[in-house]
């Protein structure tokens, strides 16, 4: 008797994630901590986070449906002009920066850049 859990796993592995049809409206109860309800019923968990490619500064959220166990990819947009001077003027004033969407979620270092390793976006160049 072979086991249906591995076979299960192996081919969620190989399913790409689908991308979220209403990523916009996801996106504030993500930044609060919120439960986000999918689309396929039931509640989105999060499975990862990770920045996306080096030039885009956006992030990529992997999320799995807690009804379903399909899963889902958002894309958070990248830091906008007023959010990157926020940072910049934290680490002007020599406090450790957060990151302006999630309260309270300090920024952590990614290559070379400091990222949010709750949404992935990059926020400032890391001295
Ligand atoms: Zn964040």
């Amino acid at each position: 008797m072979t086991s249906s859990r591995i076979d299960q796993s192996v081919a969620v592995e190989d399913d790409p994630p689908l991308l979220l049809p209403d990523e916009d409206y996801l996106q504030g109860p993500y930044y609060e901590g919120a439960r986000l309800p999918s689309p396929s019923g039931g509640f989105l968990m999060v499975l990862g986070v990770r920045p996306i490619d080096e030039g885009s500064g956006s992030g990529s959220i992997l999320l799995e449906c807690t009804a379903s166990s399909l899963r889902y990819q958002m894309i958070v947009p990248k830091a906008t002009r007023s959010e990157r001077k926020k940072v910049r003027d934290m680490i002007d004033d020599g406090s450790d920066p957060k990151c302006p969407r999630h309260r309270g979620q300090f920024l952590t270092r990614i290559r070379h850049d400091l990222a949010c390793p709750m949404c992935g976006v990059r926020y400032a160049k890391a001295k």
